[in-house]
């Protein structure tokens, strides 16, 4: 079992998240007319939250009838909502509030995580940190629409509505888990003439997120697209270090350049199944052939397997110095940004989470809201395997993830607890009865 000290268990408990979220919540202006809003923004914000929490659409509907029948629920224990709205009334109590009142939450836990000493076990060398980026589409319609969608006409005149958003993640090669930042919608505004892009996106998600995290190293790992001279030189105008992929076709100025040369530095490392990582570079080379191209560090990197065949190459470009003892350790610093395709979006899209399942998209803000308190359910249950021994405790019990949250969804169906921890004991307790449910699973 991991260790944990008193301090960070004070301040990673699921009820002292909650609470930091409830009083976030409280914050936020009601601009809704007095005295005809029957529920608070802070219920219907949270009974969002709480059907995402627990993976479950019809949470709030199941949890409004243990309320009629017992005069309470988990909602109210749980979640401290006093009344319980019906969905029309959560989808447009969230749909009027601007996304960014929930900035400061995420900022919040990654504060609590720092206190908790965890963001330091997410260095990946020495006063830097890797924030991985990359857009994410969550909503895809050919009819319903809002003036914040991206559009993409086709041939046959037909056109598809999207939202989506840039993702931020800060990331460890050895570690699974991983921190979400506070993301930045790639959504149109009133009177833009052109739409929103991944780019421009990522400019103002990096702006902020120093904002966030003045003092912090970080360095953003992204794809090809950000390879780029305007975004490698905004990214170093924040302060903040990057590693981006670079396509051979992309910069051919640059790969012309680099074969020029006789011989590259080159780092070799045998492993145990046999195999072969191969690390070349170089530093200091022209990105472009323009007069102020940014002088950028290449890595190339190749997987050769014990026949001698190369079955993975990537290359990268970034600003930290490249030598035979950083290089491995930047190369794989760049490839584990498919963490941020695999640990983060895919498990949004198709662990439970729902994160493409139609909450409603709304006239203003209610799609991006939902994928931010998706996003939030996430980071909490991030945080508890970070920190939590009593859920690390449940899901070893129970072997899967799947398994562990179909069983805290039966309970809270049919039992109401006082806190979270009665539900993991209850779990605990329960286990003479979990074969049963394997069966029927
Ligand atoms: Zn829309």
């Amino acid at each position: 079992m991991p260790r944990t000290s008193v301090k960070t268990k004070k301040y990673l408990d699921f009820n002292s998240l909650r609470q930091g979220f409830s009083d976030l919540l409280e914050t936020i202006a009601d601009h809704r007319v007095p005295g005809r809003c029957i529920h608070s923004l802070h219920d219907a914000f949270m009974s969002g939250f709480a059907c995402m929490f627990f993976q479950d659409p019809s949470l709030a509907h199941f949890q409004k009838r243990l309320e009629e029948k017992e005069n309470t629920s988990n909602l109210r224990t749980l979640f401290k909502v006093t009344t319980i709205p019906k969905d029309t009334q959560l989808r447009d109590v969230i749909d009027q509030t601007d996304s960014q009142v929930l900035r400061p939450v995420f900022k919040d836990y990654f504060e609590r995580l720092r206190r908790g000493k965890q963001v330091e076990s997410f260095q990946f060398m020495p006063g830097q940190y890797l924030c991985a980026i990359d857009g994410v589409y969550y909503f895809t319609s050919e009819n319903v629409n809002c003036k914040q969608c991206l559009s993409k006409k086709h041939k046959n005149n037909s056109t598809t509505y999207h939202h989506a958003t840039l993702q931020g993640t800060f990331m460890h090669p050895e570690k699974r888990q991983v921190i979400p930042t506070m993301p930045e919608p790639i959504a149109n505004t009133d009177g833009a003439a052109k739409q929103d892009c991944e780019i421009n996106a990522a400019k103002r998600y990096i702006k902020k997120l120093t904002a966030d995290h003045p003092k912090l190293g970080i360095t953003i790992v992204g794809d090809g697209l950000f390879s780029k001279a305007p975004m490698i030189e905004y990214v170093l105008s924040h302060n903040m270090n990057y590693l981006f992929v670079a396509k051979l076709n992309d910069h051919q100025y640059m790969m012309d350049w680099i074969e020029a040369y006789d011989t590259l530095p080159q780092v070799t490392v045998s492993d145990s199944k046999g195999r072969k990582h191969r690390y070349t570079y170089i530093n200091q080379v022209p990105l472009t052939g323009q007069k102020d191209a940014p002088l950028v560090n290449y890595v190339h990197y190749a997987l050769i397997n014990e026949k001698g065949r190369v079955t993975y190459k990537n290359s990268w470009v970034t600003h930290l110095e490249l030598n035979h003892n950083t290089v491995a350790q930047i190369a794989k610093g760049a490839r584990c940004r498919w963490k941020i395709e695999n640990e983060c979006f895919n498990t949004l899209k198709n662990q439970g989470y729902h994160l493409e399942h139609n909450f409603g998209h709304g006239k203003k803000h209610l799609s991006h809201n939902m994928y931010l308190l998706t996003l939030l359910a996430f980071f909490f249950h991030q945080i508890f395997e970070l920190t939590d021994p009593a859920y690390q405790l449940c899901r070893r019990s129970l072997g899967s993830k799947r398994l562990l949250w179909e069983t805290f969804r039966v309970l809270i169906r049919y039992f109401i607890f006082a806190t979270w921890n009665d539900v993991m004991l209850k779990l605990m307790s329960g286990r003479g009865g979990i074969p049963l449910l394997e069966k029927t699973a």
